[in-house]
């Protein structure tokens, strides 16, 4: 455990970028839910101390051991990170009708966490079991024990479209407000004119929402590091959102936008029969999850919905362990001293080329990487060239954060 007095608190720390007040809407947030918030905080509060080291696994586990069993009747909070031992029991299940798909979350809350593990099988047929066994088998081939997919994103070179965040709506069914990819526009006393911060789910390898989360439902995908929710493991707690840092996880709380019945079971569950794509469903935590039955398809891997729509070529999405992927190859043509291709940075001065992942300070090991300029703390969100309500998107955060400032809006 680190005992510094020199170093600001990891609390001063995030208080710095996230406003005095982020707890306090936090905790407005859990009021809003059937859990204990005091201790949904509490857990948040030590989770990012464990991932900043400040705290041991052991002691995070054992302190909170006991209110976690009280609270949920079971506490699945894996020691070390690996979604195996949350995976056990989960086959997929057909297409539901939006009736069944009610029930199915309705029964697994009634049943608590420890339902949602025994209880799921009950929906699962044998047709699909016999599917999911045959996509493991080709899916195993393909895997590259190493790979860590994330993205590098280039600021300078985003005009503010929203292209982004329109394809990951249509391509995902969200629901209206829920923006897993998010564009701010802001003025920073420290730079010129109109800059964009793009944001996704920032995929961290020491991700504290995965730390907080009582049933494993929030978890990394050992094979390639994604961090995603199990939409039938989610109880809805709402913990992960409270831990955090970043701001990317959005509630459902009421009937998706677009019905169960219409949602492809094939862009729902991922190559180990669990259902951690497309948009959640009642009840259930969503957030950008780098589109994970695209990286299961050989066909599609290696892609997303917003790269893809992005006509600036801006967002580079690609495997961050290998020097050899997309994002790894433009880091280094940008981090060149003289860039050769000076059409692709005809907008950026030579001596603002720089590169930086939101937040690293707090420990979360993010994997995607923005080359421009990072916001400062007194950078304020303006209204961009393109609004969310001409592209028929609904953007909630920019109605609540008009008044304040840069820090807290994008990490409220
Ligand atoms: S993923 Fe679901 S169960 Fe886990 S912390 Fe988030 S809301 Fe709670
Ligand atoms: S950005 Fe937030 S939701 Fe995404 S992995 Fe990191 S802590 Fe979890
Ligand atoms: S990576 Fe996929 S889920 Fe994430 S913002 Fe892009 S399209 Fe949406």
């Amino acid at each position: 455990m680190i005992d510094d007095d020199n170093e600001p608190s990891i609390e001063e720390r995030v208080s710095a970028f996230r406003g005095d007040d982020w707890e306090d809407e936090m905790r407005a947030v859990l009021d809003e839910g059937e859990y204990d918030t005091e201790l949904g905080i509490q857990m948040a509060r030590d989770a990012r101390r464990l991932v900043a080291g400040e705290l041991e696994e052991a002691d995070f586990h054992e302190r909170y051991h006991d209110a976690v069993v009280e609270e949920f009747g079971v506490d699945d909070r894996p020691l070390e990170t690996s979604d195996e031992s949350a995976a056990s029991g989960h086959l997929p299940v057909a297409a539901e009708t939006d009736e069944e798909e009610l029930e199915r979350r309705e029964v697994l809350q009634k049943m608590g966490a420890a339902g949602a593990f025994v209880g799921l099988g009950a929906w699962a047929t044998a047709e699909n079991r016999d599917e999911s066994a045959s996509a493991e088998a080709a899916a195993s081939d393909e895997d590259d024990p190493n790979r860590q997919w994330g993205m590098v994103i280039d600021l300078d070179k985003c005009d503010g479209c929203l292209s982004c965040v329109i394809a990951c709506s249509q391509e995902n069914q969200t629901s209206a407000g829920s923006n897993w990819m998010y564009v701010f526009t802001y003025e920073d006393d420290d730079q010129d004119g109109e800059n964009f911060l793009v944001r996704t789910c920032q995929m961290c390898t020491n991700a504290p929402c995965e730390k907080v989360c009582p049933t494993t439902a929030r978890h990394t995908r050992t094979e390639d590091g994604l961090v995603l929710t199990d939409y039938d493991v989610c109880i809805g707690c709402r913990y992960c959102q409270v831990a955090c840092p970043y701001g990317v996880n959005y509630f459902q709380w009421g009937e998706p936008d677009v019905p169960g019945s219409e949602i492809d079971p094939h862009h729902a569950y991922d190559d180990r029969g669990r259902w951690v794509d497309s948009r959640p469903p009642k009840g259930v935590m969503g957030k950008c999850t780098m589109c994970p039955t695209r990286q299961d398809d050989p066909d599609r891997r290696g892609t997303t919905g917003c790269e893809d729509a992005c006509s600036m070529d801006a967002i580079y999405f690609g495997d961050m362990n290998d020097p050899e992927s997309d994002p790894n190859q433009y880091l280094e043509t940008v981090r060149e001293e003289n860039p050769t291709d000076r059409e692709t940075f005809a907008n950026r001065p030579s001596d603002r080329v720089s590169t930086f992942r939101l937040l690293e300070e707090l420990g979360t090991e993010p994997n995607v990487v923005f080359v421009g300029n990072e916001p400062g703390p007194n950078a304020k969100q303006v209204e961009g060239p393109v609004s969310y309500e001409e592209m028929g998107q609904v953007d909630r955060r920019k109605d609540v954060l008009d008044e304040e400032t840069f820090a807290g809006g994008v990490f409220s």
